[in-house]
């Protein structure tokens, strides 16, 4: 009992310490001798464009007044901006860092780029805890960052989106605020992941899960791995990801072996009943204690037999200590950076393919630009055109890594990179940036 609780501290003390920018830069000096990158290009996307970190007083619902500390980083945009805004998330998490959003904020430029949509990469985040807080006081919090964003954001400049703690209730307060401070102007494309009754696009809200789905099938139409005809699946993280993800598994009779949130994790050898299992989460809040289901821990999930392992919740939770004994073969990165480099190179020597982070879970930005499309041309889209879209970006662009995987760099993760790096700098050798 005693060695295993100091082994847990051990984990635990090595993942508080992990800077994720530091892991996603060493990633990219991994990469870039795979292409024709110019040093100076390398240096440039080694280095956020912009960080805004602003300190805001809020009043709470019992007339305390607490500071909370706003984020937004603008990573890098190969067309500069004007016509391609920046575009990325806004985080709401207790013990988010600004290394974290600098890291997040690079992977949406190289998302955007393995996907080939005109747009920057951006993250912002507030220091908070969603879970403890009222509606009201996330109004409060919401429309006082926006605020301190001032001219920062803006549909030609830089467009958030929900992430992690965040929903299409926050993206309707950011829009109306915004919008205030615009001669009261509706401002529809400062934002998208909005309610479709104000603009938001159809699929959005399913789009992260859906995409991540149809790089799951492509991939395994093109590389034929051995696993069985309906997978079992094993989810880390219940929020729109995951139990999103774990719905179109469940349609398509793929067996559902285990799921997670930030309270604890179920598992069922022969299935658990994924809409009874959401019904249960959102009545109680948690996936633990669902009738039926075994409890196990977060940490013995990751580990359970299954054929897919799908992280859907954040950053470093496949690490050095659990790669060695992860069953799955294939690991589908709803999550943006869940796995570390040690953890990587583990798994790729293992045999196991990460489809990782930039291309697995890039539908959500991808359904985004759709939103600004329409939001910009007074479009609506109906589910299907949304849905045919998606899955057109979604098949190509998966096709696009597979081939660089299977004919120039063997390493999932490095070939996605590749291809992004080779995606921005195309466009500023264009303009003239040599
Ligand atoms: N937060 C999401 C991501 O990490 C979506 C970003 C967006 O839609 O702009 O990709």
């Amino acid at each position: 009992m005693k060695s295993s609780i100091s082994q847990q501290e051990k984990e635990e003390k090595s993942m508080s310490q992990r800077n994720p920018f530091t892991d996603a830069l060493s990633v990219l000096d991994r990469a870039a001798p795979h292409t024709a990158i110019p040093p100076w290009m390398l240096q440039l996307l080694k280095r956020p464009s912009r960080i805004l970190v602003s300190e805001f007083p809020v009043r709470m619902d019992d007339g305390r007044i607490e500071f909370f500390t706003g984020i937004r980083v603008r990573h890098r945009n190969p067309y500069s901006t004007g016509a391609a805004p920046y575009k990325g998330g806004i985080r709401y998490h207790p013990a988010v860092s600004i290394d974290e959003v600098k890291a997040l904020a690079l992977w949406m430029t190289l998302k955007c780029a393995v996907m080939g949509l005109p747009l920057g990469g951006a993250k912002g985040a507030v220091v908070c805890n969603p879970k403890e807080l009222s509606h009201h006081e996330l109004e409060e919090i919401t429309r006082t960052y926006v605020r301190a964003l001032g001219p920062n954001i803006g549909p030609t400049i830089d467009v958030p989106a929900p992430d992690v703690g965040t929903n299409e209730d926050v993206m309707a307060w950011i829009m109306d605020e915004y919008s205030r401070h615009h001669q009261g102007e509706t401002t529809l494309s400062v934002v998208t992941g909005k309610p479709v009754s104000l603009g938001g696009s159809f699929g959005r809200a399913t789009a992260t899960a859906r995409g991540g789905q149809f790089v799951l099938e492509n991939f395994i139409g093109l590389a034929q791995p051995k696993i069985p005809q309906t997978p079992r699946v094993a989810i880390e993280g219940f929020g729109n990801a995951g139990a999103n993800f774990a719905m179109f598994a469940a349609k398509l009779g793929w067996t559902i072996v285990g799921v997670s949130d930030s309270s604890g994790a179920v598992s069922r050898a022969e299935g658990l009943d994924v809409p009874a299992l959401l019904a249960h989460k959102r009545k109680t809040d948690s996936v633990v204690g669902f009738p039926g289901s075994q409890a196990v821990s977060q940490k013995e999930l990751l580990v359970l037999p299954c054929d897919i392992l799908v992280p859907a919740a954040l950053e470093g939770s496949i690490t050095r200590e659990n790669a060695p004994h992860i069953q799955a073969k294939i690991i589908l990165e709803l999550a943006n950076g869940p796995t570390t480099p040690e953890a990587d190179e583990i798994l790729n020597q293992r045999g196991v393919t990460i489809i990782p982070d930039i291309l697995a879970n890039a539908g959500g930005v991808t359904v985004s630009y759709f939103e600004l499309v329409q939001g910009n041309n007074l479009d609506r889209w109906h589910e299907d055109k949304v849905d045919q879209e998606l899955a057109y970006y979604m098949r190509t662009n998966t096709e696009a890594w597979f081939k660089i995987l299977s004919t120039r760099v063997p390493e999932p993760r490095l070939a996605a990179y590749v291809l992004a790096l080779e995606r921005l700098v195309e466009p500023m050798r264009k303009r003239g940036f040599e």
